[in-house]
């Protein structure tokens, strides 16, 4: 008898016929003797539909309220999925985060999960019961209800993983797995069988939405085996595990795109010491996270600063970076929400010199402008145009060989 893990996406679980679908897969897994630990995200956009509304309310969202809203989607999720599992015979018991003692920092919208309890989680599989545990929320230590951040169910399945010992964590989704790009934009893309954790962690780390990066970064700190996998098809997907790559592997395992980010670009900052740690150290005390960072050389005393942050951290930068460049007299500030991420993956890199280079080649070939670079020793990254994303990412997948040679054929279901 084994302890399975299993979190359903938005999509998996987009309306009753797919909660109904759901509750069939979990009683299955119960039938067949293992026990069952199983992390719903909300329904479909909801969570988006949620934020939506509280901007149409309001300009000033403060975020233990917004916290309080956007939670209530995986709530909604939890206690219909038991009532599907009750009509199939099931015994299963929801829980809020907050019940299942997934404790958390204070940082409401983007809370960082300290601790997982599962007392009341142990206790109810004890009973025979299945446990459907709420995605994307806790408790912070100071006893107000917290988010984890977009994609966030991702990372209460594998942190229940970890913490109760699971033998594996199924992340159903859309997809049939982990692919070599993204199949919404790369159709050639072809399906991983495996990845191991620090692969997994660049893709994440680059933008890659197939899994939330925390969720890895548990797995791979706690080695929870993690198998992602479609819950329209029911076949087999990718494993992500501590396996080492082999000999045999390609060099370059997947091309990431991400559009999440913006250009932020602090014009003419006068070029002397400490104006970056000025810039900055706000920016991270307001927990504004900053990816991709360039500095222009200066002929005339002054140099441009760009960075790259989530929209979704547009707003407060705004505010902090505005009244530094002030402070500092710099010329202005320019925001570019009309850009791209674009990263090649791959643990072979490390021994492979020319990757750069090539990939410059081909985006050079087609005409696209880079506007930053930035690498680690397993993953590439240039921030193009948006409007390059496409091309950008099919010439990169297929000049590095990545193709599959047929367009993705599982269903790709309709975003609500
Ligand atoms: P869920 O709601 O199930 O959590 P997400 O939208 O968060 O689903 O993640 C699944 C989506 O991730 C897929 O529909 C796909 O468009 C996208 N994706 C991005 N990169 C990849 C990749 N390398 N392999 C598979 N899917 C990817
Ligand atoms: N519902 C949340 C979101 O849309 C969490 C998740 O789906 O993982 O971001
Ligand atoms: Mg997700």
């Amino acid at each position: 008898m084994a302890l399975i893990v299993q979190k359903y996406g938005g999509t998996s679980v987009a309306d009753p016929e797919r909660m109904r679908a759901v509750a069939e897969n979990i009683a299955f897994t119960k039938r067949r003797g293992d026990d069952v630990i199983v992390v719903p995200s909300a329904m479909g956009k909801s969570t988006d539909n949620l934020i939506k509304l509280a901007n149409e309310v309001s300009t000033k969202q403060p975020g233990r309220e917004m916290d309080m809203l956007i939670t209530t989607g995986e709530r909604i999720s939890m206690s219909l999925l038991c009532m599907a599992l009750a009509d199939l015979g099931i015994d299963a018991k929801s829980f809020t985060g907050s019940q299942a003692g997934i404790i958390t920092d204070t940082v409401h919208t983007k809370a960082k999960i300290l601790e997982v309890k599962g007392d009341r989680v142990r206790e109810a599989l004890a009973e025979g019961k299945v446990c459907v545990v709420a995605g994307f929320q806790g408790i912070s230590t100071e006893k107000e209800i917290t988010s984890l951040g977009r994609g966030g169910s991702d990372t209460t399945a594998v942190a229940l993983a970890a913490a109760l010992g699971a033998d594996a964590c199924e992340i159903y989704t859309d997809v049939t797995g982990v692919f070599t790009a993204d199949p919404r934009i790369v159709p050639q893309a072809r399906k991983l069988l495996h990845v191991n954790f620090d692969e997994m962690l660049e893709m994440a780390g680059a933008g890659s939405k197939v899994l939330a990066l925390r969720s890895v970064e548990f797995a791979r700190n706690h080695n929870v085996p993690v198998h992602v996998r479609s819950a329209f098809t029911w076949e087999p997907g990718t494993w992500v595990t501590s396996q080492e790559p082999n000999m045999e592997d390609p060099i370059i395992s997947g091309v990431v795109t991400d559009t999440s980010e913006a250009k932020v670009t602090v014009v003419a900052v006068p070029d002397r010491p400490g104006i970056s740690a000025k810039l900055f150290e706000p920016l991270a005390a307001a927990n504004v996270n900053v990816d991709m960072i360039v500095q222009n050389t200066s002929h005339d005393g002054t140099t441009d600063i760009s960075f790259t942050i989530p929209k979704a951290d547009v707003a407060t930068a705004q505010a902090i970076v505005e009244r530094i460049a002030n402070e500092v007299q710099a010329r202005g500030v320019e925001h570019d929400d009309g850009i791209a991420k674009i990263s090649l993956v791959g643990a072979g890199m490390k021994t492979s010199p020319g990757i750069a280079a090539k990939m410059f080649r081909v985006l050079a070939d087609e005409n696209i402008n880079i506007q930053m670079i930035s690498t680690s020793t397993i993953r590439i990254s240039v921030v193009t145009a948006a409007a390059d994303l496409e091309v950008a990412a099919r010439s990169l997948h297929t000049a590095f060989g990545l193709d599959s040679g047929q367009a993705y054929s599982a269903p790709l279901p309709e975003r609500k």
